[in-house]
């Protein structure tokens, strides 16, 4: 099963979560698909070893051959290029490796190069492996390296994929295709309103999903009103306790540092396998 933990917005404790329902559930793999600020493996020990560089394809423009027609830049949907006067600029920058100039081209004058946006790395425990994608600084576009981070995941594991935050594109690949979404989110009028986008997000994709309350015991109960009038099931409420930020700033996982946790998260784990049988009608 593929469980994607997410959250419409940073800082809730989605990937406190992520980590320890993966070293809660038994035989499963972390996938860390936050690209942009990758920081489970914060919580092993072991360094995170490179797998792969991650890249696409751009093109490159012989111009013996080219002859400014400009039907590659009126193809670009990304402006990433243009046909002025007797010059052809490419913005390599804008460039989402579609291939489609290449086709285009009447004269055969476009071939293609890698370029480069991240890599893949690998680390985790003896019990656990882990997987991240890396996002090169300056690089706009990080679909592509959580497309390609996603592909480690193996079809005989549990599958945790610890999503970006947000309710942007990359969070959207992050969670497609999974079995489950569940959403981490502060029991805050903050918390609640990006909850809700996030709601709004998921029920689009159409993946059965579950709310965890991260730091109860802060705000107010309007996020579980929330989930009780729309029929959201709640799958846990993680008190904000002292010992848990002492362990987070130290970066140890809940589940070592306090076990008792253990059972909560394989709680969750139990309630998602309940709903998602009852979804498949098994
Ligand atoms: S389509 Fe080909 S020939 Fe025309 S401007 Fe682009 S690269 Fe040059
Ligand atoms: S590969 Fe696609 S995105 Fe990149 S320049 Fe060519 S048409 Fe534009």
């Amino acid at each position: 099963m593929k469980i994607s933990v997410a959250s419409g917005k940073g800082g809730t404790g989605k990937t406190t979560i992520s980590v320890n329902l993966a070293l809660s559930m038994g035989d499963t793999m972390l996938i860390d698909c936050d690209v942009e600020e990758p920081n489970c493996h914060l919580f092993f020990k072991e360094p995170m070893e490179k797998v792969r560089e991650v890249g696409i394809p751009v093109p490159v423009f012989d111009m013996n051959k080219c002859t400014r027609c400009g039907k590659c830049a009126e193809f670009c949907q990304y402006n990433a290029i243009a046909v002025i006067k007797e010059k052809l600029l490419f913005f390599e920058e804008l460039c989402h490796g579609c291939g489609g100039c290449k086709i285009i081209c009447p004269n055969d004058a476009v071939s293609e190069t890698e370029h480069v946006l991240g890599i893949i790395e690998k680390g985790g425990n003896d019990d656990m492996e882990l997987y991240h994608g890396l996002l090169k600084i300056g690089e706009p576009f990080g679909v592509p390296i959580i497309k390609a981070v996603k592909e480690m995941a193996s079809p005989d594991k549990e599958v945790i994929f610890d999503s970006p935050p947000g309710t942007a594109c990359p969070a959207v690949e992050a969670m497609s295709d999974s079995d489950f979404v569940i959403l981490v989110t502060e029991p805050t009028p903050f918390g609640l309103h990006d909850l809700k986008l996030a709601v709004d997000v998921v029920k689009n994709i159409g993946t059965p999903f579950g709310v965890v309350i991260n730091r109860a015991g802060i705000g107010d109960d309007r996020v579980e009103r929330f989930c009780e009038e729309d029929g959201i099931p709640l799958l846990a409420s993680i008190p904000n306790d002292l010992d848990i930020a002492r362990l987070y700033s130290k970066g140890i996982p809940i589940v070592e540092g306090i076990p008792e946790y253990k059972q909560v998260f394989i709680e969750i784990y139990d309630k998602i396998k309940d709903i998602v049988k009852i979804q498949r009608g098994e």
